[in-house]
């Protein structure tokens, strides 16, 4: 998209409702990169009109989430900007004042109808399998009626009035232009009859006073994008360059959601996702670079995107993929760096010197920094719970012979002024071939021993971390334990 000569201005508008939503991020993301990439600003905007259900933690959490993911915006509730306020609960006089605009045009009539009538007419509609929406018996009271019934005091709502005849045409950058019959458009509610706006009318209020040049939103907000240029239209203004990205789904292809996938941004941070990984999965949900590489960072996108290229089939939001692409992550880490990592994950005090040894150990297999203790949480137990059925894992060999595999193992153990892996591992390896046994199977009782797994990293180097100490109370232990 050539962004013109004017550096693009775009934003997200979130709703603060509920935990903050993976979908958010990845609209943000989006907008993020084609700020950054044309020198443009990217506004943060809390659509908060949703009175009842929208609350001050779950916007500072939008914050927190989308800081977590680096994704900073240049103007917003709490950096402020040149058109605050930038929540809409602050902004209802700059609502009531359009809506006034749209009365006086024309473009918007007052609607006197009750509650009871409207259930009363989707009762209707629904019995008569007609589409719903306002059958406009408000339409033609006169405007002067109209005023004098409001100022009296009578509960109304400002309605869209929505031309009759005719069509809408709705441009997106990705999609051909869809043309929409305006009897196909409802008489969408603008102003609620206890004054404050709702999505629509704000929505598009915002965008113009704010200066957004190109709205890149969902796919959900399709269907509303007719009622935006019938109101751009209607106040005589330029509209904003629309685009709709893909929506996020569930394996099963429906839209994303909370029974299928964790949609939390929380979840994803407490459990150990790398925010750089999550961006570059977040990006890949909408576009890929030329040459197929999937691991790519942020800059890497910020550089490359084009709204253009964006794909619009239907991303699939696979979690598998999403923890491989963390792994991958997490080994690209220098050791010094996935252990401070680790340490501000884990918010616990290890000893820096340990780590530094056991990161290396435990990077190839670490899916997510939360993993860390079930992946290495025996270099730290003070004792290990053992269970000897786990032994069976040594399939080669005999009960006994595993009790005399763990006992010749402890007298090289503690035999050795300290553990030496490689002098260690070919002493293993001589007692296994004397014994005729395989080395597998003697490796498989001392993991067992050591670790309580038969999973884990390197054996002979977790020994050397461990030290000599606690590896021969560790199979000192597993001894007695066959032994009972
Ligand atoms: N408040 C809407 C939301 O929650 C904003 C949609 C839009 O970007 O226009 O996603």
């Amino acid at each position: 998209m050539t962004a013109g000569r004017m550096p693009p201005r775009v934003r997200i508008a979130p709703s603060p409702t509920g935990d903050p939503h993976v979908g958010t991020a990845y609209v943000a993301l989006f907008n993020y990169a084609f700020a950054r990439r044309h020198g443009g600003s990217f506004v943060l905007r809390i659509e908060d009109t949703d009175r009842a259900r929208s609350t001050r933690a779950s916007e500072e959490a939008i914050y927190q989430a989308l800081r977590w993911l680096g994704l900073e915006w240049d103007e917003g509730p709490d950096v402020g900007g040149p058109h605050a306020p930038y929540r809409q609960s602050e902004r209802s006089a700059i609502y009531a004042r359009h809506a006034a605009e749209l009365l006086r045009k024309g473009a918007a009539y007052r609607c006197f109808c009750t509650a009871a009538r409207l259930a009363e007419l989707r009762e209707r509609q629904k019995r008569e399998k007609q589409n719903f929406g306002y059958d406009g018996l408000c339409r033609s009271l006169a405007g002067g009626e109209a005023e004098q019934r409001a100022a009296q005091g009578e509960p109304c709502v400002v309605r869209l009035r929505v031309p009759e005849g005719g069509s809408t045409t709705v441009p997106d950058l990705l999609r051909k232009p869809v043309v929409i019959a305006h009897a196909e458009i409802d008489d969408q509610i603008l102003l609620k009859s206890d004054g404050h706006p709702t999505y629509h009318l704000a929505n598009v209020v915002d965008d113009h006073l704010m200066g957004i040049t190109h709205v890149l939103r969902a796919e959900e907000w399709i269907p509303s994008t007719p009622k935006h240029v019938l109101l751009y239209q209607a106040f005589g203004w330029e509209m904003p360059v629309f685009c709709h990205l893909p929506l996020l789904r569930n394996k099963d292809r429906s839209k994303i959601s909370k029974r299928k996938n964790p949609t939390s941004l929380d979840w994803y941070r407490d459990g150990g996702f790398l925010p750089e990984a999550l961006c570059n999965f977040l990006s890949l949900m909408g576009w890929n670079p030329k040459d197929g590489s999937e691991v790519f960072g942020l800059e890497r996108f910020l550089a490359e995107f084009e709204p253009e290229a964006i794909n619009t089939t239907s991303p699939v939001f696979d979690l598998d993929k999403l923890e491989w692409l963390n792994g991958e992550y997490i080994r690209a880490l220098a050791p010094a760096a996935l252990a401070a990592r680790l340490q501000a994950f884990l918010r616990r005090d290890l000893d820096a010197e340990r780590l530094a040894r056991i990161v290396p150990l435990i990077r190839e297999r670490l899916k997510t920094l939360a993993r860390f203790d079930e992946t290495a949480g025996f270099f730290y137990a003070a004792e290990l719970p053992l269970e000897r059925a786990l032994f069976q894992a040594a399939r080669g060999l005999s009960d006994a012979d595993r009790a005399t595999a763990l006992a010749v193992a402890l007298a090289l153990i503690e035999g050795a002024p300290a553990i030496e892996p490689q002098s260690l591992e070919a002493a293993l390896r001589d007692l296994a071939r004397a014994r005729g046994w395989s080395a597998g199977d003697l490796f498989m009782c001392l993991r067992i021993a050591l670790t309580g797994k038969t999973a884990t990293p390197p054996l002979i180097e977790s020994m050397a971390v461990l030290g000599r100490e606690t590896c021969s109370k560790r199979v000192r232990a597993a001894l007695e334990l066959l032994a009972r």
